[in-house]
């Protein structure tokens, strides 16, 4: 198949070109670089299968392909934070040009959604029914509510159109090619140990997050967009819950750093807990994650320490 990747050359985005080319598709990925990067592409940028096209995905697409996943959109709080107006542009008139696409051609389109829809949860854990609990107003909205904006286009377009949309509803990932600059959490953490500097923990560190390793969610991308019966939405993530906190511990002891702890104040509507109930893609898609959470750290500190080798320190966050 010729297969269209918007937001490649991001961090989830490279993983899942990679896969594809690995499996013998064409892939063309979209990109205009706001957070991605070419050096995410370099084990396959010279692949005949493969084509990079720079482009805002805010404007019309125009080509042929057989299926589309859309992921172009910032996606760490510092990166979607840096220009909210651009970010919910990005994740409204994205979404509509690539439904547009789909639209014409007749093809599947795969959407990139988030956890965030649920906000800060009331329900936990969360299930794909719980609507959610997001403040419209708040420093995440431009996120959180542009990406239910293009829930909402995704499954008008379905019912109005007949295009063939299918939602996933990602939790917090990692691995190797994260920005170590996006201070993500995992990234932070890990840069920080690295370095020798302190750990910054927002608040008490005992809010939650639940961490899923790349190659598994990728996983579930393509097992949900394979499979025609099914819209979604269907969360994906790792159900292994644990504070904030306790992730510190576990960077601090797996690189063997010297460094300690410090707090910080918590962000504006940083969600409290955050867990995901995969029932749905476990009996649905026979998917669950397989990377344990130490197994993941320990290749993401494996790249994380390479990069800070080659490209020197990164700047305190
Ligand atoms: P990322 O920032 O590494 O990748 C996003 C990519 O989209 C980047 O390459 C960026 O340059 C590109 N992009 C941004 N705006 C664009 C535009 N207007 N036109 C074209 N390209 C544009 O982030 P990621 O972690 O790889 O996230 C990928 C997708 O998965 C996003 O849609 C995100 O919302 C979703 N997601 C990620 C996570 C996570 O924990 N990483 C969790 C939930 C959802
Ligand atoms: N966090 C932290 N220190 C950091 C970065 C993040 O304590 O240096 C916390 C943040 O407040 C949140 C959690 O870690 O509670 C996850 O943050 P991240 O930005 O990775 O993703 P989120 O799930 O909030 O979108």
């Amino acid at each position: 198949m010729r297969i269209l990747v918007t937001g490649g050359a991001g961090f989830i985005g490279s993983h899942l070109c990679e896969r594809l080319l690995n499996e013998g598709h064409n892939v063309v990925c979209m990109d205009n670089l706001y957070t991605g990067r070419e050096e995410n592409l370099q084990t396959f940028l010279g692949n005949p299968r493969f084509k990079f096209i720079r482009h805002d995905v805010q404007e019309p697409i125009l080509m042929e392909v057989d299926l589309i996943y859309h992921l172009a959109c910032p996606a760490s709080p510092v990166h979607y934070q840096a220009n909210p107006i651009y970010t919910i542009k990005t994740a409204f008139l994205g979404t509509l040009n690539v439904l547009e696409l789909a639209k014409r051609l007749g093809v599947p389109v795969l959407l990139a959604s988030t956890s965030e829809v649920y906000g800060d949860p009331i329900v936990h854990p969360q299930v794909e029914d719980y609507w959610g609990n997001v403040n419209p107003v708040g420093v995440r909205s431009c996120y959180d509510e542009g990406k239910r904006a293009a829930e909402t286009l995704a499954m008008d377009y379905r019912r109005y159109y007949g295009v063939d949309s299918r939602i996933v509803r990602i939790f917090n990932t990692y691995g190797p090619r994260i920005d170590p600059r996006d201070g993500r959490v995992v990234s932070a953490f890990i840069v920080q140990a690295l370095q020798d500097q302190p750990l910054t923990i927002y608040g008490d560190g005992r809010q939650t997050r639940s961490f899923c390793y790349v190659d598994d969610v990728v996983e579930g991308i393509k097992r949900v967009a394979a499979a025609r019966e099914y819209p979604g939405p269907v969360n994906l993530g790792n159900p292994v819950e644990l504070t904030v906190a306790d992730l510190a511990a576990a960077v601090l002891a797996m690189t063997g750093s010297r460094s300690y702890v410090v707090h910080q104040p918590l962000p504006k509507d940083d969600p409290v807990r955050r867990r995901p109930d995969i029932s749905r893609a476990k009996v649905i898609f026979g998917w669950e994650p397989k990377v344990s959470l130490e197994e993941g750290l320990r290749r993401t500190i494996v790249f994380i320490r390479q990069i800070l080798a080659d490209r020197g320190p990164v700047r305190e966050q």
